[in-house]
């Protein structure tokens, strides 16, 4: 009798193993842009606990200063690597950002330059999921209140359609209880917070991003 429920745990032993490496295999993989540590952190795990592989990408010129974009950056890459996924350093040129919104700097949060702004990011987002075969992106921008959902909807969408067989997905990262679990896990990692959006026009406001 004993013989023969230890040949039952070894079946389901070898069981557990088979699913295991049957739902790796199957994990989609999406691109997933992230403009820092405290807004994706959430979207992670939710995305990893529903079988969806993020490969992240740090794609933020609208940053300044350049220490300020490094903090971030490291911060980010230290999540990644905590939870082995791997993360792309995009490229940083905030003069190049600045060109970009000329003329928009007076602007309001939540107005035309951030727009501009957002269609910047996600249409560099965009381009690296065609070139390495990514159907689909996201972006952590939309888990911030301080954002305009539908701006960002609007962006990601755009730079989707410049593509073929490349979508954005607008699900909205404030539901499923995300919101909360992003203020359980900024504690839990103790992640740096920053205190303004990012860039130089954003600094006389004191919400957080
Ligand atoms: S306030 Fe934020 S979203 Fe708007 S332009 Fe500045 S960095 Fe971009």
């Amino acid at each position: 009798m004993r013989h023969k429920d230890r040949n039952i745990y070894q079946i389901n032993y070898k069981f557990i193993i088979y699913v295991t490496i049957f739902a790796v295999v199957i994990m989609e993989e999406i691109l997933l842009h992230t403009c820092c540590a405290p807004c994706s952190a959430a979207i992670i795990e939710w995305l990893l606990a529903n079988n969806i592989r993020p490969v992240l990408f740090y794609y933020n010129p609208n940053i300044c200063p350049g220490e300020e974009y490094e903090i971030r950056k490291a911060e980010c890459t230290r999540y990644a690597r905590r939870k082995r996924i791997d993360i792309v350093d995009g490229d940083y040129n905030h003069e190049e950002w600045l060109q970009s919104i000329a003329g928009l700097e007076n602007e309001p949060e939540r107005g035309n330059r951030c727009l501009k702004c957002f269609r910047i990011r996600l249409w560099g987002t965009a381009c690296l999921a065609n070139d390495y075969g990514f159907e689909r992106f996201a972006t952590t921008l939309a888990s911030s209140r301080w954002k305009n959902l539908a701006q960002i909807a609007e962006a990601g969408h755009w730079a989707a359609s410049q593509f073929e067989n490349i979508t954005f997905w607008d699900k909205n990262w404030r539901k499923d209880g995300l919101s909360e679990r992003r203020l359980i896990l900024l504690k839990e990692n103790n992640f740096y917070n920053q205190q303004y959006c990012g860039c130089e026009f954003s600094k006389v406001k004191t919400h957080k991003s």
